[in-house]
Parts: C-alpha cells; structure tokens; sequence
C-alpha cells in the first residue's frame, strides 16, 4: 500500500505536469488570436486614413483645376463683347466659385477625419507594438515552461518503473485502470467514509480495511480505500 500511495502521488504530480504541458499551446493560440485581431482592426483603420487622405488630394486636385477654369473665365468676362457674354461668363465664374467654396468645406470636414483617424492609428499602433511584445514573451516564457515540464515528465519515468516493481501486479493494474478513468485511483477510508466520494462504508468492511486484511475498493465511486493510521499530532491534541 505504501509502494502504491508513492506511486500515485507520482502519478498525480505527472498528471499536473501533462495537464500544464498540454495548456500551454493552447493557452498560446489563444492570445496570437487575439493579437492577430487587433493587427487585423489596425490594418483597417489605416486603409481608412489612406482613404481619407486619398480623397483630400481629389479634392484639392479638383480646386486646383477650377482654379484654372476661374481664370480662363475671368479671360472670357474681360472679352466679353456684348450684354449677353458678359452674363454668360459671370455666371460661369459664379459657378466656379461655388464649387470651390463647396470643396474648400469639404476638405476642412476631411481633415479633421484625418486627424481623428490618424490619432486612433498611433494610439493603436503602439498597443498592437505592446502585444506582440508580450505574446513574444510568453512564447519564450511558454517554451522554456514546457521544457522543464518535460524534463520533469521524462525523469519521472524511472523512478515510475521503481515504485511499480514494488506493487502486486493485480493491485497495480487494478489501479491503473482506476486512475486512468478518474486520476486518483488510491484514496483514504476515514471516520467510516470513502474520502473519495464521502459515501459511508459498511461497518464491517471499514473494520476489515483498518485491519488491512484485504483489498477493498469502494462501492460508491470504485476507488481502492487504504486506511492510515492518524498522525501523532493530532492524537497528542
Ligand atoms: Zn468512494
């Protein structure tokens, strides 16, 4: 039984560090999935501020060539000939400028676009900087993690053999069937209880396990019950 008890908490610890080993990818994955979403809105919204700043230069490109009109029918107002060219080119010098006017506005709406967005890059920007440097981190940290977990795992396999040797070869299959299904195969019968499940234990079998008589494993949640003497302290209290 003491061979057995050793070999699980050897088992326990080996579990643990599995169970550890195997989050760690996981764990991993899951935060470059969520870099990997902040990069994605970040591309986004500078495809916006290239959009913005596309559509100023349109804008001012369209200023720039009524800006030429005005000029060639400012020409035309100065040689006007007659009552009717000169209305005619008053009237399409006042449309000009209307439409400058109306693209001047346009351009102060978009700018302060720009700004608002080119504000919200350099703030994203530098968080999205500050998770890849802590993703990179915890892969190093992740990978170093591991490592010693399987160094722990690894080195564990001797002395595994060991302890095995040591217990009956039906015992030790009973209770690696058990701990493969539950993880804790070996429990402790106390105070007339399974501490595995907390059922209550026929009088007569927990007699026969304190006595350590036989095997007995636990009608309730199958576990094989031992029975350990209680410590000196607490008797002494
Ligand atoms: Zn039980």
């Amino acid at each position: 039984m003491a061979a057995l008890e050793e070999l699980q908490n050897l088992d326990l610890e080996i579990l643990e560090s599995r169970k550890e080993l195997e989050g760690i990818p996981e764990n991993l994955k899951g935060q470059r999935c969520d870099v990997g979403r902040v990069g994605e809105m970040l591309e986004r919204e500078r495809a916006r501020l290239e959009e913005a700043i596309q559509w100023r230069t349109d804008r001012e490109k369209e200023i720039s060539n009524n800006g030429d009109l005005l000029g060639k029918s400012k020409g035309k107002l100065q040689g006007a000939r007659n009552e009717k060219e000169n209305k005619a080119a008053q009237r399409e010098i006042d449309t000009i400028r209307k439409a400058i006017s109306d693209r001047e506005e346009e351009v102060i709406k978009i700018m302060e676009a720009i700004e608002q967005y080119r504000a919200a890059v350099e703030v994203h920007t530098k968080e999205f900087a500050e998770l890849e440097e802590h993703l990179k981190a915890s892969e190093a940290e992740g990978k170093k993690r591991m490592a010693d977990l399987q160094a722990v795992v690894d080195a564990t396999a001797a002395r595994r053999k060991g302890l095995a040797s040591r217990v009956p070869a039906d015992m030790l299959r009973l209770y690696e069937r058990i701990h493969k299904r539950l993880g804790r195969a070996l429990v402790e019968a106390k105070d007339g209880k399974c501490t595995g499940c907390y059922m209550e234990l026929m009088p007569q079998m927990y007699i026969e396990i304190q006595r350590g008589t036989r095997t007995f494993t636990c009608p309730s949640c199958f576990r094989i019950l031992m029975f350990k003497e209680s410590e000196p302290a607490e008797s002494a209290t």
